[in-house]
C-alpha cells in the first residue's frame, strides 16, 4: 500500500498489505502472549507499561513528526497527540493495580466478582487521528491482561508501526501489541471474523460500524464502536458572544475538520444570529492554511483526493456563506467553509461531511434549539454557550450526545469517558471505567456451609 504526504500529494513510503493468513498467525501468536500477561502480577504489568510510556515520551518529537507527515495534522497537534498517547499509557498502568472486583453480602456464604481480561482484542483505527486512537483501546486493554492486534487505515499506518516497535523496545513481553497494516475488507474483515478475537474495537465511519457490529453478532464477539458525529455547537443569545464566536472557528476546522466531535452544525439564537456572523467572517478568512509543518499554520490539508472529492460534493461553488484561504495543490487542500441559508434538513446540514465546513442555522428559543440539535441520526458530542447556569444544565440534559462542553469546546480527556449516543457509537472508551470495557465480570458464591 502507498502511503502519501496529503500536504504534496507524495509518496512517503509503501507497506505490505497484511492478508487474512497474516491476521491469522498473528492471533494464534497473540493468544500465546496473552495467557502468560494474563497471569503476571498487576504491578509486573504496570511496570512495562510505565517503561513503554517513558519511551514515548523519549520520542514525542519523532513520533509527531510521522503523524504530521502521514495524516497532515499541524505540527503543534500532533505533538499533543503523541503526549496523549504517552499520558494515556501512565494512566491506564495505574489502572492495573486498581482492576479491583467486589465482594457482595450473600447468606450462607462469601461471594465475589473477577474481572478477567477477554484474551485478544482486534483494534480496527480511523485515519483521522491514526496514534491516538491506536492508544485509547491498547493502552487500557494491554493494563487489564489482554493482547492486542491492531489493524490502522489504510493511509496511515506509520504511527502504530512505530509505536509497537516502541513497545518492543521498551520490553513488552513480544506479540502482545502486534500492528498488521491492511484493507479494511480483508485484513479488518479478518479479525472480525476470527474465532480467536474475543472483542473487536472499531472507530471509523458509521456504515462500516454497523457492519462490523453485525458480524460479531454471528459470535456474539463483544464491541464497542466509536463512530461519526454531526454535532451542535449551540449559542445562546445570553451567552458571552466574542468568547463563543473566537472559540467556533477551531471547534469545527482542527485536523481539518476530519473530527468526529467537530461541532459542524452551528446554531445561533435569531437575535444574535447576524451579529454572530459578522464577528466570525474575519476569523475564518484569517485562518493560516498551509504547510502543517510551519508552528504559524492553523490547519493542514484533507487526508486525499477522496476526501476532497466528497467535501466538494457538499458545497456548490455558489453556496452563500463565509470561505477562508486555502493553497492551490499539490495535496489535498479545501478553504474553512460556513454555509449559511442552508434548510435544516439539507444534506450539508445533517450528513457528516468530514472536511473543514460548518453550517450555521438560526433557532427561535431553547426548545427549538433542544429540538434542532437533537435532529440528526448521530450524537457524539456538543457545545453550549450561554451565562445561564440553569439552561446550561438544562439543555445539558436534554440533548443526546455522550460528550458536551458548556462554553467550552473541549471533548476529549484521557481521564473522562468518551463515546456516542445512538448512530455515532457503541460503548464508552477513556475514563476511569477504561479497564473494565476489557474484561469480563465473573461472579463466584463459595459456600461455608459444606
Ligand atoms: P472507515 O469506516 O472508512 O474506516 C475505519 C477503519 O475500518 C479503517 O481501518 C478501515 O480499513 C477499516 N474497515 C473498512 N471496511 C472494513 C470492513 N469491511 N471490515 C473491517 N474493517 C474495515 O472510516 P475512516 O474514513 O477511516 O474514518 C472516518 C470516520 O471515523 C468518520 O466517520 C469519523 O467520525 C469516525 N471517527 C469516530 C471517532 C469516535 O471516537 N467516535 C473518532 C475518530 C473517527
Amino acid at each position: 500500500m502507498q502511503i502519501l504526504n496529503p500536504a504534496t500529494g507524495e509518496t512517503l513510503t509503501t507497506v505490505p498489505a497484511s492478508t487474512p493468513a497474516d491476521v491469522d498467525a498473528a492471533v494464534t501468536r497473540a493468544t500465546a502472549a496473552q495467557r502468560a500477561w494474563a497471569s503476571a502480577a498487576p504491578a509486573t504489568r504496570a511496570r512495562h507499561l510505565h517503561r513503554f510510556a517513558a519511551l514515548v515520551d523519549d520520542h514525542i518529537e519523532e513520533l509527531a513528526r510521522l503523524e504530521v507527515q502521514e495524516a497532515g495534522h499541524t505540527l503543534g497537534n500532533a505533538r499533543w497527540e503523541a503526549g496523549n498517547v504517552r499520558d494515556l499509557l501512565t494512566f491506564s498502568a495505574g489502572g492495573a493495580e486498581r482492576l479491583n472486583g467486589r465482594q457482595i453480602p450473600t447468606p450462607g456464604g462469601l461471594d465475589v466478582t473477577l474481572h478477567e481480561p477477554l484474551g485478544v482484542i482486534g483494534v480496527i483505527a480511523p485515519w483521522n487521528f491514526p496514534m491516538p486512537i491506536a492508544a485509547w483501546a491498547t493502552a487500557p486493554a494491554l493494563a487489564a491482561g489482554n493482547a492486542v492486534v491492531l489493524k490502522p487505515a489504510e493511509t496511515t499506518p506509520l504511527t502504530a508501526l512505530r509505536l509497537a516497535e516502541l513497545a518492543l523496545e521498551s520490553g513488552l513481553p513480544e506479540h502482545l501489541f502486534q500492528v498488521l497494516p491492511g484493507e479494511g475488507p480483508v485484513a479488518g474483515n479478518a479479525l472480525v471474523e476470527h474465532p480467536g478475537v474475543a472483542k473487536i474495537v472499531f472507530t471509523g465511519s458509521t456504515r462500516v460500524g454497523k457492519q462490523i457490529m453485525a458480524k460479531c453478532a454471528d459470535q456474539v464477539k463483544r464491541v464497542t464502536l466509536e463512530l461519526g458525529g454531526k454535532s451542535p455547537n449551540i449559542v445562546f443569545a445570553d451567552a458571552d458572544l466574542e468568547a463563543a464566536v473566537a472559540a467556533t472557528p477551531m471547534s469545527f476546522l482542527d485536523n481539518s475538520g476530519q473530527d468526529c466531535c467537530a461541532r459542524t452544525r452551528i446554531l445561533v439564537e435569531r437575535s444574535v444570529h447576524d451579529r454572530f456572523l459578522e464577528l466570525l467572517a474575519p476569523l475564518i478568512e484569517g485562518i493560516v492554511v498551509g504547510d502543517p509543518y510551519d508552528e504559524k499554520t492553523q490547519m493542514g490539508p484533507l487526508i486525499s483526493q477522496a476526501q476532497l472529492e466528497r467535501v466538494r460534493q457538499y458545497v456548490p461553488e455558489d453556496a452563500p456563506g463565509i470561505r477562508g484561504k486555502a493553497p492551490d495543490g499539490p495535496g489535498f487542500w479545501f478553504p474553512p467553509t460556513v454555509l449559511t441559508g442552508l434548510a435544516p434538513d439539507a444534506p450539508a446540514a445533517v450528513e457528516e461531511i468530514f472536511g473543514p465546513v460548518a453550517v450555521v442555522l438560526p433557532f427561535e428559543d431553547e426548545a427549538d434549539a433542544i429540538r434542532l440539535a437533537n435532529d440528526t441520526e448521530y450524537g457524539l458530542s456538543g457545545s453550549i454557550w450561554t451565562r445561564d447556569v440553569g439552561r446550561a444544565l438544562r439543555v445539558s440534559q436534554a440533548v443526546r450526545a455522550g460528550n458536551l462542553s458548556v462554553n467550552s469546546h473541549s471533548s476529549v480527556r484521557y481521564w473522562t469517558p468518551f463515546g456516542g449516543y445512538r448512530q455515532s457509537g457503541l460503548g464508552r472508551e477513556l475514563g476511569p471505567d477504561a479497564l473494565t470495557a476489557f474484561t469480563e465480570t465473573k461472579n463466584v458464591f463459595i459456600s461455608t456451609e459444606a
